[in-house]
Order: C-alpha cells, then sequence, then structure tokens
C-alpha cells in the first residue's frame, strides 16, 4: 500500500513516526533518492532523499528513513552528488545583443540558475529579465543593475564593437539624480559605478541608491582611491579593479598623475583614455607594491563589508589560457554561427601570442591577492564578464570557480562563492543557495564530487530550474 500525500508537512512527519515501513507517495513531486548532498554551510551528507514540489524543497531524509513507493517520480541519486544551483554574479546580456536570446538557456545548461548583470542598455537587459521571471523553469534568475554609471568621457559608449553602449556618461549630480530615478522605475536591483566619474558624482550615486535601498558595485573610480570609495559606502567591487593603484608605495604620486591624465583628456574617448591610463600607471603601481599598504587596505574592506567580484579567469587570462583548451573552444558551436567563427579564429590567434614578462606578473599579483582577500574574510562572489573576452556564457563560471581554487581557497568555500554568499549579497539567503527544506529547488545533480576536484562542478547530471528538471 501507499499513502497519498499532497504536501502538509506536519502529516508526513506523523506518518514517518507513527509507521516507518510504509510506502510515500508524492503527488506531482520530483523525489531524488539516496543522493549524496553538498550544502555550502552544512557540508557533505551522504544517502539522503529529497522531495521538490511546487518549484521548492519540500522534504530531506535520510533515505533509511523513508521508502518510496514506486508510484512517485523518482531520480536514483547513488553516487551522485547535489549541489546547489550556481550564480554567475558578473554577465552581460547587452555585449552581444545577437547572444542575448541564447544566453539564459546555456547559463542552464551549465547549472548556472541565477545570474547578476553588471550593466547593460536597460531595455535589453530588462527584456531578459522579464522573460526569466514569466518562464522560471527555463530561464535563471537575472538580477540587473541596469546601465553602467560613467563620468564624461564615458567607457562603453557604443564608439565601436570592443566598446558597446553599456553605459551612460553623466555630467553632472542633477543628471545623476534623474538617471537614478528612472532606474528605479525600471526596478532594477542594484547599480553599477564605473571608471570615469568624478569623487563627487561616486559619492552622490552611492547617497542616491542608499535612500533607494539599492545597493551599488562597481569599479574603483580612476579620480579615487579604493579606501575613499570604500569608506564611501561602495558595496562591491568588481575585478578588484584599479586596487593594485592604491597598494603601491608610491599611490598618493599615481592619483595625481591620474587625475592630471583625465583633465588633460576631456576630449579622448573614454575607453582610449582609460586604456592610456592603465598602460601608464598599472607597471609603475605593481613594481611599487607594497604588502603593509595591502594589508591596511583589505583591513578596512573588512571593516566596511566591501564585497569582491575578482573575476579571476578573466583577469588572468593570458597565463591561465582558457581559450586555447579544446573543451573551451568546443562550447562555441553552441553559439550563432558568426560568433562562434569569430571567437574561434580570435582563440587560435591569441594562441599563438606570449604573455609579456609583466602580463605574467600582474596575473600572479590577482591570484596572490584574491587569496589574501579571502584570507582577509571579506565575501567574495563568483563572476566572469561573460560574453566578454570569449567566456562561453556557463561555462565561464565553471572555470571561475577552478580559478578561485588554484588560488588555495578550499573547494566547499570557492562553492560559496557561487551559492549562499550571492543569495546573502540580494538578502535571499533564505531562499536561495542551500539544500534546505523550503527553499527553492534550485539544484544540479553531478556525476562525482566538487569537494575532491572543483572541476567536478562540470560533471553534470541533472539541472533542476524551480523544481522542474531542464532539459
Ligand atoms: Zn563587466
Amino acid at each position: 500500500m501507499f499513502l497519498n500525500i499532497k504536501y502538509t508537512p506536519l502529516l508526513l512527519l506523523l506518518v514517518l513516526f507513527s509507521c516507518g515501513s510504509k510506502e510515500y507517495f508524492f503527488e506531482n513531486a520530483i523525489c531524488i533518492e539516496n543522493i549524496n548532498t553538498i550544502d555550502p554551510l552544512e557540508g557533505l551528507k551522504e544517502n539522503q532523499t529529497i522531495v521538490l514540489l511546487d518549484g521548492k524543497i519540500l522534504k530531506i531524509e535520510p533515505t533509511k528513513n523513508i521508502v518510496l513507493s514506486k508510484e512517485n517520480t523518482i531520480i536514483n541519486g547513488t553516487n551522485k552528488y547535489l549541489i546547489p544551483g550556481l550564480w554567475d554574479t558578473h554577465v552581460h546580456f547587452a555585449y552581444i545583443e545577437e547572444l542575448a536570446p541564447i544566453m539564459s538557456n546555456l547559463f542552464l545548461k551549465y547549472g548556472i540558475t541565477s545570474v547578476r548583470d553588471t550593466g547593460g542598455k536597460v531595455a535589453i537587459v530588462k527584456k531578459w529579465k522579464d522573460h526569466a521571471i514569466a518562464n522560471p523553469t527555463i530561464a535563471p534568475r537575472i538580477f540587473m543593475a541596469g546601465p553602467l554609471l560613467d563620468g564624461i568621457p564615458n567607457v562603453y559608449d557604443g564608439s565601436d564593437p570592443g566598446h558597446p553602449e553599456l553605459s551612460i556618461g553623466l555630467n553632472s549630480t542633477e543628471a545623476i539624480t534623474k538617471q537614478i530615478d528612472f532606474l528605479e522605475t525600471k526596478n532594477v536591483d542594484l547599480l553599477k559605478a564605473y571608471e570615469m566619474l568624478s569623487p563627487e558624482q561616486f559619492i552622490h550615486i552611492i547617497k542616491t541608491a542608499n535612500k533607494k535601498g539599492l545597493k551599488v558595485t562597481g569599479h574603483i573610480p580612476l579620480s579615487m582611491d579604493v579606501i575613499s570609495a570604500s569608506n564611501a559606502g561602495l558595496h562591491s567591487m568588481e575585478h578588484i579593479r584599479n586596487l593594485e593603484l592604491s597598494c603601491a608605495s608610491n599611490a598618493k604620486e599615481l592619483l595625481k598623475e591620474r587625475k592630471a591624465m583625465l583633465l588633460a583628456g576631456t576630449n579622448i574617448q573614454g575607453g582610449t583614455l582609460r586604456a592610456a591610463i592603465h598602460k601608464a600607471q598599472q607597471k609603475k603601481a605593481i613594481e611599487n607594491y607594497d604588502e603593509f599598504k595591502a594589508d591596511s587596505i583589505l583591513a578596512i574592506l573588512k571593516r566596511n563589508d566591501t564585497w569582491q567580484i575578482p573575476t579571476l579567469a578573466l583577469n588572468t587570462f593570458f597565463s591561465r589560457r582558457y581559450f586555447e583548451k579544446k573543451e573551451w573552444q568546443n562550447s562555441y558551436f553552441a553559439l550563432p554561427d558568426s560568433i562562434a567563427h569569430y571567437w574561434q579564429n580570435r582563440s587560435e590567434a591569441l594562441t599563438q601570442m606570449k604573455a609579456s614578462d609583466f602580463r605574467k606578473k600582474y596575473d600572479h599579483w590577482h591570484i596572490k591577492m584574491i587569496k589574501k582577500i579571502y584570507d582577509a574574510k571579506i565575501p567574495i562572489m563568483a563572476g566572469t564578464d561573460t560574453p566578454i573576452a570569449y567566456l562561453t556564457p556557463g561555462l565561464s563560471l565553471h572555470e571561475e570557480l577552478a580559478a578561485l581554487a588554484e588560488t588555495g581557497i578550499p573547494n566547499i568555500e570557492v562553492l560559496k562563492t557561487a551559492t549562499t554568499n550571492p543569495a546573502k549579497y540580494f538578502n535571499l539567503e533564505k531562499e536561495l543557495g542551500q539544500i534546505k527544506e523550503g527553499m527553492w529547488a534550485d539544484l544540479l545533480i553531478l556525476d562525482a564530487n566538487p569537494l575532491e576536484n572543483i572541476e567536478n562542478t562540470k560533471k553534470i547530471n541533472t539541472v533542476i530550474k524551480q523544481g522542474k528538471i531542464f532539459k
């Protein structure tokens, strides 16, 4: 016999305690039987049975405590591993408009069940966010920043394919207020401040955002140092951009030089001016890297709770060289033909190029710095910048996890950067990021244990989005 249980947890518990040998039937549910669960906060639990209903996790029991009726929809989880769905916290739906229509599908295929879009035309990104809200079982959850809020000249101004129009160049605090008011009507989830802002503009963005309860992420403006930006209330930093400029023993001198270059360059295209400043300063900063200064900056980032999205795979592009790998290039087949063709050609050309000595040193500095940030207990989130730099949507998040693990961060902590940490960032830690009763059933079944080898996050057997198996 079997018991027909819809989803009355109290009834279920009563039945469990009173007649443990009976068979259980959960109508319209998916049951995953005898799987090893990896909750990022609670660790590995072997031989668990999970019941999913109405998009959520209804029940978790040790398999020995519950006998499922054959009438249930059952997934045999023997020797498999269940982890929460992953987040990519740095993506751009609007970077290549032609690619946007397949990005949601690719994210889910690779187990990315939530993404944070960190900059692009609001009309484009919102379109895909609305699509995801209307189709929650076939698209990732999308959280969006709207356009990059930049100063003048703005970097991403649409002047060439390398600088699509992702940003808005703002010339006054009034223009900033107006823009943020507009973005609020579009239900943005956060704001992103960019590199060409003046300190006054940057501070105005944070103050205005705070009044509206919006977080501000961003690049450290070239006109500021990291400490001032963090003290102003920046909630998170992308790519640890411009951190090295503040960690140099000659940081004050470098800031003065940057301000002069910004002043002299108002007629230059924003991307070109930014590149010139980076070229003039990054090498000098790395040569004058001051460990003591870095430690004191990290202490301030910790004190201010300034989170970090290191995009380490991107930042170490020339040293780690993901684009050379066969597996990587094979992922291009899923892209529209013209993009696949271009990425393939570029990857082959880059394969022939060696990293300069400075580039290697700079990449190595990033790797060491991310481990220092982790050791300083500053929260980290995994993000990629896909589809920039031939980072295939979805696959690139797994590359980011591998890069984070290579720094020496333990695998379970690396998993947190793509699960519990992003959930907490968006105040969703009671709904997403863990394997717990009552949480959304955004889950991945893996064929191998990611705690043993982080690359096992790629051994995806089944993706479940909001309680439905994604095919
Ligand atoms: Zn980005």
